[in-house]
């Protein structure tokens, strides 16, 4: 069983790809997602995340996200701490899933961040969802209602379009001239001969 790894920056259209190899009948797993209902589910990383941040990272076994969020915000190390404590167990819960569909072709995994880390060598081939800054800029506004400025900030903060571009093994272009169904069903085609 093949293990395909769907990517792109904020706004790219991650989510809206992975909603069509949903669609196809494909599993996918939501990472960004996962790690969100992790860290109020399991004890360990609870208490991983508690001896590294202290007490207040949780409030009644709840993630206190606006505290946790006041630290790493500016100190990358501790970003970095952070996501090096949350990594292994979403590593864990991802090798579950793809247990549970050892019958399927192929099963997707979608995250924000996949090229920039180790999370690359938890999937067989990388999709880059490539999207112009203008409407990705454009669509954040609408569905959050952020300011322009703030979503250019996050963008920028995140590895350059280029560089994603070189380390992808195929790139979807959701830019409002390529259909993205089509391109899916290409990929789709091809993962299931792989
Ligand atoms: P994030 O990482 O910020 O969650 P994402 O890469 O998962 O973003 P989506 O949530 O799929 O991106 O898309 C961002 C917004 O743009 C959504 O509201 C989505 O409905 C819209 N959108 C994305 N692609 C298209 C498209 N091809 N046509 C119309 N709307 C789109």
């Amino acid at each position: 069983m093949l293990r395909v790894g769907i990517t792109g920056g904020i706004g790219s259209g991650k989510t809206t790809v992975c909603s069509i190899f949903e669609k196809l009948g494909v599993p996918v797993y939501y990472a960004d997602l996962k790690a969100k209902e992790l860290v109020n589910t399991n004890l360990e990383l609870q208490n991983k995340i508690t001896h590294a941040f202290g007490q207040k990272s949780f409030i009644e076994g709840a993630y206190n996200r606006a505290f946790i969020a006041s630290i790493v915000f500016s100190d990358k190390e501790k970003l970095e701490l952070l996501n090096s404590i949350i990594h292994p167990f979403v590593l864990n819960d991802w090798g579950k899933f793809c247990q549970q569909y050892t019958n399927k072709p192929y099963v997707v995994k979608e995250a924000a961040i996949m090229l920039e880390t180790e999370s690359k060598n938890s999937v067989d081939y990388i999709v880059l969802v490539h999207s112009p800054m203008e409407l990705r800029v454009q669509r954040i506004q609408e569905r959050d209602g952020v300011s322009k400025s703030e979503i250019e900030a996050r963008i920028n903060a995140q590895m350059s379009e280029d560089e994603k571009l070189k380390l992808a093994d195929s790139v979807i272009s959701n830019d409002q001239k390529h259909s993205l169904i089509e391109q899916v069903l290409t990929l789709h085609q091809k993962f299931i001969l792989l």
